[in-house]
């Protein structure tokens, strides 16, 4: 049976969200082996077990470099992707996995699919979504191993209860010091990360300044949801720009996207558009927004979010 190789994001000490997604993806093409250059916590370990990884190899050696250094941890995760014998890397195509997945089939000089929606392993196809979303391509990969970004929430965890054996490997490669991180700074609002996020709720240009944006976090909040903004809002300066969705923000695609204010412009629609269900909050019942949405509802934002806040803090 092929061995199909999973990048294990580790966020903030645990399994990022967007992991058992793609060991989802993963287990359809083979064993599923975790690739992780963290430290594994019981529970993550007991977690990966639950969705069917049989074998989690620890990436170690030369630890400092690897955990201060991309370059090298990207060299690191190749070289043992390659002593592992699977046919595919995957990882979730968060700004982290990008990077990590990026370098690594560089050293492999492997083919590289970021974004991927879809993946077939016997015909070793994968889809991605190009011009806003308008078209999408079947990309097949023809060399071994191959790398995929997938982008989360694509692929449902599969519940497949098995036997995990942690192994290690060590890194004794070169160490690339081309690039020094001096330091790391969280960017935007310190809250729930946009990509890893079940619920969005997103202001557009209407919601006319930074302070404004409390009544969506009041609302956020309520339902742990992050909160993004459109590019209008960005440039306005009422949100950073890690906050932005869309063409030249962030590509997302929660269970739920609340868009308050916004009028939905094809470039916003290309961040969004695979959210499973999408609710438009405009005053304007011929916005564009509306004929995108799977709900609608016409009135004032300023109205209509500190109503819905209310509703759900009864719940
Ligand atoms: P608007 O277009 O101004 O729409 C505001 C909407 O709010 C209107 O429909 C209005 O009816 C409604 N409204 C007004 N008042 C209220 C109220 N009180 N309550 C409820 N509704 C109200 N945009 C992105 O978002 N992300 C991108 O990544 C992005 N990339 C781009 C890349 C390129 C190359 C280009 C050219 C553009 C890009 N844009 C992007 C910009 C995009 O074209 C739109 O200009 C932008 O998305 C509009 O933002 P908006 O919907 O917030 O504002």
């Amino acid at each position: 049976m092929s061995k199909i190789g999973v990048f294990i994001e580790i966020v903030d000490q645990a399994l990022g969200k967007s992991v058992p997604g793609v060991v989802g993806a993963a287990c359809r093409g083979g064993d599923v082996v975790g690739f992780v250059l963290d430290d594994l916590a019981d529970k993550d370990r007991e977690l990966l077990e639950e969705y069917g990884v049989t074998e989690v190899v620890v990436v170690g050696g030369r630890e400092v470099a690897l955990s201060e250094l991309p370059v090298s941890a990207g060299l690191a995760l190749a070289d043992a992707v390659k002593a592992s014998g699977v046919k595919a890397l995957l990882g979730v195509s968060s700004s982290t996995g990008n990077d990590l997945l990026t370098r690594a089939a560089l050293s492999l000089q492997a083919p590289l699919v970021l974004d991927c929606t879809g993946i077939d392993f016997n015909t070793n196809c994968v889809r991605k979504s190009h011009f806003s979303g308008k078209a999408t391509a079947t990309l097949q990969l023809t060399a071994a191993p191959f790398v995929c970004g997938i982008r989360p929430n694509s692929f449902d965890p599969v519940p497949e209860k098995v036997a995990c054996t942690i192994t290690k490997f060590e890194y004794a490669g070169p160490i690339d010091d081309a690039i020094t991180v001096t330091g790391v700074e969280k960017s935007g609002s310190g809250r729930k990360d946009l990509a890893e996020a079940d619920i969005i709720i997103t202001g557009g240009r209407p919601i006319g300044s930074s302070e404004n944006f409390k009544i969506l976090e009041e609302c956020a909040d309520t339902i742990d949801a992050a909160i993004g903004a459109s590019r209008a809002a960005v440039d306005a300066g009422y949100a950073p720009h890690s906050m932005q969705v869309g063409l030249t923000g962030k590509i997302v695609s929660p269970k739920l996207y609340i868009g308050c204010g916004l009028s939905g412009s094809v470039q916003h629609f290309a961040g969004m558009k695979s959210s499973k269900l999408i609710v438009g909050i405009n005053t304007d019942k011929d916005a564009p927004i509306f004929s995108k949405s799977d709900y609608g509802i016409i009135g004032d934002l300023f109205e209509v979010v500190p109503l819905l806040t209310r509703q759900l803090q009864k719940r």
